[in-house]
């Protein structure tokens, strides 16, 4: 694991350097500078969570857990495009992908996830990233955690992540990894590697507060690319 850290740390590095290019020429003029994407032969398909009618929990302030996935995930999508790893975004504004006859919010709701399923399975050597905001009664519970689908792959994924979010933000976070219960369609109806990450509490006032900051959605979307991009070196994907 600690090989892991350093490696990651070197992907946190580049990211850095990333997202200041980001800031100076911006994503349509960039180009991809540090990884060889011709090389890189796994998709990181890039889910954010809700969106629509669906707009997931609301935070103590106010805002939709849906716009703050797509927030994240559109950073996300930003800094794999400088690198070069081919993403899916599954959406990339405030919308529902369930079909335009789905009437009801339940059938709204499945057509949405099923959409979902279908564009992931469909993504040869794909890797689901999902994003999500956690919510609880407690106003004092907080911490990122990582869930990850009934896998091996999944699972040395999702445990890197985690270390990733404990070491570079936010040290007192004993979140450990869980496995996904079977009740989560998208996860559960998907065959290839899947983590679904819960970034912090909407519940915690000071946690809502950092999940709504720029600054801190681009460090969350580093650690979340840095992860993906460590695993998959290790596995080859990119040469050392
Ligand atoms: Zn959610």
């Amino acid at each position: 694991m600690k090989q892991k850290i350093a490696c990651s740390l070197l992907c946190l590095t580049l990211f850095t350097a990333v997202f200041s290019v980001v800031r100076t020429v911006g994503r349509d003029s960039a180009k991809p500078v540090f990884a060889p994407s011709s090389r890189i032969s796994r998709t990181l398909v890039i889910d954010p969570g809700h969106g629509g009618e669906d707009g997931g929990a609301v935070s103590v302030s106010g805002v939709s857990e849906s716009q703050v996935n797509l927030s994240i995930a559109l950073k996300c999508d930003q800094a794999a495009g400088l690198l070069g790893v081919p993403v899916v975004l599954l959406r990339s504004e405030d919308c529902s992908l369930a079909p335009p006859e789905a009437d009801s919010l339940r059938e709204k709701k499945r057509g949405d996830l099923m959409r979902r399923v279908e564009v992931t399975q469909q993504t040869p050597n794909g890797w689901l990233l999902s994003i999500h905001q956690n919510k609880f009664e407690q106003p004092s519970s907080r911490g990122a955690q990582v869930f990850y689908r009934p896998s091996e792959e999944s699972k040395g994924w999702a445990e890197l992540v985690q270390a990733l979010l404990r070491e570079q933000l936010d040290p007192g976070n004993h979140r450990v990894v869980k496995e996904i219960p079977e009740s989560i369609y998208l996860m559960s109806h998907v065959s290839c590697p899947a983590i679904l990450v819960e970034c912090g509490f909407l519940s915690n006032p000071e946690e809502d507060a950092l999940l709504q900051q720029e600054d801190y959605q681009k460090k969350l979307a580093v650690l979340l690319m840095g992860g993906f991009l460590t695993q998959t070196t290790e596995e080859g994907i990119i040469p050392k």
